[in-house]
């Protein structure tokens, strides 16, 4: 099914490599040798030659750019037999396992020393930057313990990393101190809708 998408493909853009390794070094320890061979496949032939099936996270470094293609075949991949609730749960699971394992002590510090949804608002961008090449990031924040987070022009899109940069939210603001957070998706590209959009809500 992968391969005659891939002459369909409309999707450019590329995808920093960091999230998908730390993903990936999770996902190593949780699947079987087969579901872990079938990742390794779907990560071949997007011409990036040097992935190494004997390294940890196939070689992926969290430092260079990747292809989205090479990114969509690996999302497809890990959904392909999952129902639209197990995908959303494994994207929290995985999304956020990852971001634990990227964001250590330091940051966790300084995200609760000084961040806050009004920062967020700010930095939302620059911290979308780091991860992805095209996207436009918008927070609203329309009332006390609420923000809207809305992602535009996203063309490297997969519904799979969508759920996961929402769940990734229940980290980012659990780490500024905040509590009871939760997320809930209010739009998404691949159901039709103009942009991509969650709410996020804490306790105040
Ligand atoms: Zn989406």
């Amino acid at each position: 099914m992968v391969a005659p998408m891939q002459t369909e493909l409309v999707q450019t853009g590329r995808v920093k490599g960091g999230a998908v390794r730390q993903m990936l070094l999770w996902l190593e320890k949780e699947f079987d040798e087969a579901r872990l061979s079938n990742l390794r496949r779907a990560l071949e032939g997007h011409g990036h030659e040097d992935l190494n099936a004997d390294l940890p996270a196939f070689g992926i470094l969290s430092s260079r750019w990747y292809s989205a293609s090479l990114f969509r075949a690996f999302c497809d991949e890990l959904i392909r037999k999952l129902t639209r609730q197990e995908a959303q749960r494994l994207a929290k699971t995985a999304g956020n396992a990852a971001l634990e394992r990227s964001l250590g002590m330091f940051h966790r510090m300084l995200l609760r020393r000084i961040a806050s949804p009004e920062l967020h608002r700010r930095f939302a961008q620059r911290l979308w930057n780091a991860h992805f090449d095209t996207g436009r990031v918008d927070v609203e924040l329309p009332a006390p313990g609420r923000s809207i987070v809305r992602y535009r022009q996203w063309t490297s899109h997969h519904r799979f990393m969508c759920d996961m940069c929402t769940a990734s939210d229940i980290v980012i603001y659990g780490a500024m101190g905040l509590r009871d957070v939760e997320v809930k998706q209010l739009s998404c590209i691949d159901d039709g809708d103009d942009d991509c959009a969650h709410l996020v809500t804490w306790r105040i």
